[in-house]
């Protein structure tokens, strides 16, 4: 409709261009307020050819996109938190659970690197959402900076009530010995009183990201282990993992993790992951 509209304005204006070119602005724009219709009738002819060759290209590029959206929603979590957001309150560990456990920790920082984990989940989380988007997936992110008060159950239920799919949550370990190294994935337990009917697919997915991110990276495969003390797995109502990428108290997993060309393989390894839980789950 405001294309027709627009149309008939050019052609009036042009009507009115053998007249006074002084004149001529002013009397299309007249008469283009006339129209009952016209929205912006204050723009010039070189705006309005503008507008329509960005909208038409808008329209192109939307078509494309929806051409190849999967969709699917994936929400990635980017474990922990800057030290200056206050997370020492305490929240229920999973719903209606007497078990009071802290809103959300700090995490461990590189030995070597001196990275803290709260920044490399949110650098190797950021460059999976570009990933997972450029392949037609949906995302939702649970954070976008380092700033951002939200603890594990919360993380968890903006999942849930985003409707999404899965959830990827993003982790580095940290232990005692230096000598500890590789990646491993954690998901509920069967037995969970709270996600145990999600364990076949959780583990599924689990294994399937660890599996293809070890194959990219060439981390040690420490396998898919269970936990059931985990908040932001408990209140969780679709299957989630916990990738922990590798331990920031070793000196070759911390230092290969805080380098850019590496980081490239974590991503494309998780990445390629995701996509064939989801082709072999999600797509049937
Ligand atoms: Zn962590």
């Amino acid at each position: 409709m405001r294309r027709v509209l627009v149309a008939a304005a050019l052609l009036l204006a042009a009507s009115f261009a053998a007249g006074c070119a002084a004149q001529e602005e002013k009397k299309a724009t007249d008469l283009v307020i006339e129209l009952p219709e016209q929205e912006e009738p204050e723009k010039n002819d070189a705006q309005t050819d503008r507008e329509e060759e960005r909208s038409s290209q808008d329209a192109e590029e939307a078509e494309t996109q929806n051409q190849e959206k999967k969709g699917i929603l994936i929400s990635i979590d980017p474990g922990h938190q800057s030290p200056s957001v206050d997370m020492s309150d305490q929240e229920p560990n999973a719903p209606g659970s007497d078990v009071m456990k802290t809103k959300a920790t700090g995490g461990t920082s590189g030995r070597y690197s001196g990275l803290a984990e709260y920044e490399l989940n949110l650098d190797i989380s950021l460059q999976l959402r570009d990933k997972l988007q450029e392949q037609g997936y949906d995302v939702i992110m649970t954070r976008e900076d380092n700033d951002t008060a939200i603890s594990n159950a919360e993380r968890a239920r903006m999942a849930n009530e985003a409707g999404a799919d899965i959830a990827i949550r993003i982790h580095a370990n940290g232990s005692e010995s230096s000598d500890a190294n590789g990646a491993l994935v954690l998901i509920g337990s069967a037995e969970n009183p709270y996600v145990g009917s999600l364990y076949e697919q959780s583990f599924s997915l689990g294994q399937s990201v660890l599996d293809s991110y070890c194959e990219s990276t060439g981390m040690q495969n420490l396998g898919v282990q269970t936990n059931d003390t985990m908040t932001g797995i408990n209140w969780s109502e679709i299957p989630v993992i916990i990738l922990e990428m590798g331990f920031m108290t070793n000196q070759q997993d911390d230092l290969n993790m805080a380098d850019s060309d590496y980081q490239v393989k974590m991503v494309d390894g998780i990445a390629d992951g995701i996509n064939a839980y989801c082709e072999s789950s999600l797509n049937n």
